[in-house]
């Protein structure tokens, strides 16, 4: 069948099964998420450190860490309750790539006991060109490296420091290395034939306006998806910008820049920005039936 867009044909054929990437397969296919990543090497203003990543998760919610080992029986728990599972990815509750052994270890033992189900994983990128060799070891299929600028002038307002080298660098050196390794990250995926796609956070005044350069930029890279998130900024979300009253966008605000960047890197528009423990469809939630206590309870 038809991908989005312009997606070329042998992209859509490794895609089209997934249920994040086609609008057809959330239908019929499910992923899950397992939360053993629980640490961060940066900090972005949108965060609350008490929250899921907000870079990939609806923010607000909380997910139960698991260790590897818990992951692993989790996974199999839910791959023999439902079959359509066809996509485990590690999307925080902090940065995959922060905690690469928990991550790794993870990959490496479902490798092992469930090599049918594809590996993906979300990160900020200041770690990935670092796990590049690993991440093909383990022959992960698709990356997701949330890209909010490439201009460390617009960087510095989004990222207060980051944890780079054993030591936390702030302000526009923080954003500038950030932003290069971003970019080297991305290049070097996008070399060794790994699908990657790139997450924004569109926060109103800050980057709306840039990221039509961040689309032509990663396109530019090889990114296959562009997907355009909006930053949700509601007390009940538990959501705290740095920046004092910063709102998030409206729909209007949202979809006029989608609209500006189609054309560029293939948009993605039914992200649910999903917890970093979620199970099931895109759209359902089947989490709860696979808590801790209920998976000893399956032994
Ligand atoms: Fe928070 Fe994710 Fe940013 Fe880390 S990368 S500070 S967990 S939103
Ligand atoms: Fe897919 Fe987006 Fe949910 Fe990740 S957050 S599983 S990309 S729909």
């Amino acid at each position: 069948s038809d991908g989005p867009d312009d997606m070329p044909q042998e992209i859509w054929d490794k895609v089209k099964n997934h249920p994040c990437y086609s609008e057809e397969a959330h239908h019929h296919y499910a992923r899950m998420h397992v939360a053993v990543a629980p640490a961060c090497n940066i900090q972005c203003n949108y965060c609350n450190r008490k929250y899921d990543c907000s870079n990939e998760s609806r923010p607000g919610v909380v997910s139960q860490k698991l260790t590897p080992e818990q992951a692993v029986k989790k996974v199999v728990a839910v791959a023999s309750e439902i079959p359509q599972m066809t996509v485990l990815g590690i999307a925080g509750p902090g940065d995959a790539l922060a905690n690469p052994a928990k991550t790794f270890e993870t990959f490496r033992m479902l490798q092992e006991q469930a090599p049918d189900i594809k590996l993906c994983l979300s990160t900020n990128g200041l770690a990935l060109p670092d796990y590049v060799d690993e991440i093909c070891k383990y022959n992960v299929d698709h990356v997701t490296i949330t890209i909010n600028m490439v201009d460390p002038a617009v960087g510095e307002k989004i990222y207060p420091w980051i944890f780079w080298n054993h030591k936390r660098v702030t302000g526009y050196e923080a954003a500038k290395v950030l932003h290069e390794r971003q970019m080297l990250g991305l290049e070097m995926l996008t070399a060794r034939g790994v699908l990657t796609k790139i997450n924004s956070v569109l926060i109103p005044g800050i980057n709306d306006e840039h990221l039509m350069e961040v689309n032509r930029e990663v396109k530019k890279r090889g990114a296959f998806l562009h997907n355009i998130m909006p930053l949700i900024s509601e007390a009940e979300h538990g959501t705290v910008f740095g920046l004092t009253g910063q709102r998030g966008p409206t729909a209007s605000e949202l979809k006029a820049v989608q609209d500006a960047c189609m054309g560029g890197a293939n948009l993605m528009r039914h992200c649910r920005q999903c917890r970093a423990d979620a199970v099931g469809l895109l759209g359902e939630d089947r989490s709860e039936e696979f808590t801790l206590d209920k998976l000893e309870q399956m032994d």
